[in-house]
């Protein structure tokens, strides 16, 4: 009783609290970087902000442009992994690691010093051996995670960009790199453009804040969506997932993503961030512009300065 107190009264503060947020972020817009590594998220105008804030009983707050679709990227690594793992279990951690890996993104050196194993299943290479997971068990395997997206956002018309996805394919020599060599370890099962195919083919998936923290209610509600009541995920495994994303989900600044925001949280080089509060919320922020390691520049000091307002993080 007192918990669901606490949670009308926080409600109550968020429509300013997001105002204000989005009034302290705007100098920061302009200064971030747009991912110009894959050109078409290149042409994106920075000057967009948008947050959505939803509770577990679905109440929704949102700023900005927040209705604005964006790729959403590495953010797609969250929906691959919650598959694979529920598809092999434990057993998935004899191909992947589960530690932070202090390097870039699409870093290859580590991966030549543990013999093909990624650090864990955010960086590229971890997200590729998921693919591959998914790849080796499902007859239409982009369809299969499209479809868990699909459902999860209850969007049904959620899709890729195939512009994006035609520019990642174009431009995608490191991801490419990354997967042979995996392969040359007996890391990848099936081919490896096949699995390059669903790895970009997830990337490119478009969504807007909305979509986003409605996806992420399971994440914050021990593996069941609230909205549906379906169980994606056990607790434990849920538990593990955001411990991951805790940890690695912002990459090289995942120790100082957890110091400032304190929440587990999983960005994309669209500029998207997405996380939870376990028990209580998701939130989704989108601002183009990236900082020096893939994170959305506005996007990462909006999710710091709601947890300094709100005074809830999880620690
Ligand atoms: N598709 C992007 C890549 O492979 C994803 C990177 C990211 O969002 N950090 O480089």
């Amino acid at each position: 009783m007192d918990d669901l107190i606490a949670t009308e009264k926080l409600k109550a503060t968020i429509p300013e609290i997001l105002e204000e947020i989005q009034k302290e972020i705007a100098p920061l817009l302009s200064m971030g970087q747009v991912a110009n590594y894959i050109p078409e998220l290149g042409d994106v105008d920075q000057n967009q902000f948008g947050m959505v804030v939803r509770f577990l009983d679905g109440t929704t707050f949102e700023t900005g442009n927040s209705q604005t679709n964006f790729s959403i990227q590495s953010i797609s690594k969250v929906f691959s992994l919650t598959q694979a793992f529920a598809l092999l279990k434990e057993n998935l951690w004899n191909r992947l690691g589960k530690e932070p890996s202090g390097n870039p993104f699409n870093s290859l050196i580590q991966l030549e010093n543990e013999n093909g194993k990624p650090r864990n299943p955010f960086i590229n290479a971890g997200a590729i051996v998921i693919a591959d997971i998914i790849t080796h068990h499902f007859e239409d395997p982009l369809n299969t995670i499209l479809d868990f997206m699909r459902e999860v956002t209850f969007n049904k018309k959620l899709t890729i960009n195939m512009n994006v996805l035609q520019s990642e394919k174009n431009y995608g020599h490191r991801n490419a790199a990354l997967a042979h060599f995996m392969k040359s370890y007996g890391n990848i099962y099936s081919e490896v453009e096949e699995v390059l195919d669903v790895y970009f083919g997830h990337c490119s998936v478009e969504m807007n804040c909305f979509d986003l923290a409605t996806a992420f209610l399971y994440l914050a509600n021990h593996g069941v969506h609230p909205l549906n009541g379906k169980t994606y995920l056990n607790a434990s495994q849920t538990k593990r997932l955001n411990a991951l994303m805790l940890t690695c989900g912002t990459y090289d600044s995942a120790g100082e993503f957890a110091f400032k925001v304190g929440l587990p949280g999983k960005s994309g080089v669209g500029g998207g961030i997405a996380g939870i509060i376990p028990g209580l919320l998701s939130i989704a922020v989108w601002s183009p512009g990236l900082d020096k390691c893939g994170n959305s520049l506005a996007g990462t000091k909006a999710l710091e300065l709601f947890t300094t307002k709100t005074g809830i993080s999880i620690f």
